[in-house]
């Protein structure tokens, strides 16, 4: 094949079929799950005021490195942002509509960052996930959480694990700062050369650090759970107390600060065992009670989660769960008297709400039966001269064991419901 002229752009890709519906198979049981659990969908603008996703913290990497941000054509223009996650957006979208809380809300869709593409990790990635907004009750972590780990369940992943922490909140945060910075200011010269210049910036961020150099000092590093206050200390005693309600296995980490500045209390992430390497964060989310005030709106819990689909799909491809759906074409027609016919039969058949589908071109036999094999229809509805005088089609069983037999075309509709129903 030719050397194309243009490919999609590093970082991103063409989800094709059947990969795409695979893809569409997993939001919609996402959909299910929490429509189930009483959320409703918000569908907010893929890009926003660049200030907005400023408040996810001016030393985070989204918000120096990985930006995909923009001057519009105004004047004067307005500096915008794709967004790098939706979390930002939903706060200000509530800041923006004052919705009675708690605002429980799902979202999927495509997240942009400027990040360094390897295996699992893209420009262009979609997310699942959802907020509630408005609640600071521990019960509503506990059903965040188990939405997400019943989520993977569903999905028939097993190798998901789940790890808390908490981060406190403002007022015992600052005691776990001082106490991590003299910390880190100590060992300073024993972290990467990257690690030291976070170090004057945000000491919380080297606890994110993946380099090799830093983890003997980030291991040695104070927990924020040994300086909680009592009542983040309570809060998150009983996010663990209903998650051991309910069976769900998880660890404790201390250093899970997850990547964002917002968080308070309860952070969690959810690691896909079965992938390899670094990218093995399937999704994560924690607890946000200052982030709508930060946006303009009135003091406001909020925990929310997203899920990485496209992460999630290669953990399934590694559990060897979760196979794509099977086509909707139960029938492909094949008309060897020239094609009339064939526009006939798909019309009755999709009339009737089963798939059809037809190749074209008035093809041979034997070019017109291939396509039908590839297409993934469990049946083949023949038509040649002789079914054409005698007013009937050939149906033959692509799939199973079933061989062939001629069928009035009145009761084509009848019989292949029978068949497609056992
Ligand atoms: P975050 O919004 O950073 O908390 O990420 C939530 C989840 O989104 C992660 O656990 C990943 O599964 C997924 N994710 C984040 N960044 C990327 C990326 N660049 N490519 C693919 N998936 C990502």
């Amino acid at each position: 094949m030719a050397e194309p002229t243009f490919r999609a752009p590093k970082g991103t890709r063409d989800i094709l079929p059947p990969d795409s519906g695979r893809l569409r198979a997993l939001i919609d049981e996402f959909a299910a799950a929490a429509g189930l659990r009483g959320f409703g969908e918000v569908v907010s603008p893929m890009f926003e005021d660049l200030g907005v996703f400023k408040r996810l913290g001016e030393e985070t990497d989204v918000v120096t490195k990985e930006m995909f941000d923009f001057l519009d054509k105004g004047d004067p223009p307005q500096h915008l942002a794709l967004r790098p996650e939706l979390t930002a957006s939903i706060c200000r979208a509530y800041a923006e509509h004052r919705p009675v809380p708690p605002w429980k809300i799902w979202y999927e869709g495509p997240q942009f960052r400027y990040e360094q593409p390897q295996a699992g990790r893209y420009r262009q990635f979609t997310q699942v996930g959802v907020e509630v907004l408005g609640a600071d009750d521990p019960q509503v972590d506990v059903d965040v959480i188990s939405l997400g780990w019943d989520f993977y369940r569903t999905l028939g992943l097993r190798q998901v694990e789940l790890v808390i922490n908490s981060m406190g909140d403002a007022s015992c945060r600052p005691q776990y700062m001082a106490a991590l910075t003299d910390h880190l200011v100590g060992h300073r010269s024993d972290l990467s050369p990257q690690s030291q210049v976070t170090l004057d910036r945000n000491p919380l961020r080297i606890l994110d650090s993946k380099r090799d150099e830093d983890q003997a000092v980030i291991a040695a590093a104070p927990s924020m759970v040994d300086y909680l206050n009592e009542e983040c200390s309570v809060h998150f005693e009983e996010v663990r107390a209903g998650l051991d309600a309910l069976g769900i296995p998880y660890s404790m980490s201390p250093r899970l600060v997850r990547g964002f500045d917002y968080y308070t209390k309860t952070v969690f992430e959810f690691v896909g065992d079965a992938l390899g390497g670094s990218q093995n964060a399937v999704g994560g989310g924690g607890r946000y009670d200052r982030l709508v005030e930060d946006l303009g709106g009135p003091p406001t819990a909020g925990i929310g989660f997203a899920l990485g689909v496209d992460r999630i799909l290669l953990a399934c491809d590694a559990e060897g769960v979760f196979p794509g759906p099977a086509t909707a074409v139960s029938v492909f027609v094949v008309d060897v008297t020239g094609g009339g016919h064939a526009l006939d039969v798909c019309t009755r058949l999709r009339e009737a709400g089963i798939g059809a589908d037809r190749a074209y071109g008035g093809r041979s036999m034997k070019a017109q039966m291939k396509v039908a094999d590839r297409s993934g229809a469990p049946f083949a509805a023949i038509i040649g001269e002789d079914e054409v005088a005698a007013g009937e089609v050939t149906l033959r069983d692509l799939r199973g064991e079933a061989g062939q037999r001629r069928v009035a075309l009145d009761d084509l509709v009848r019989d292949v419901r029978a068949l497609t129903t056992n």
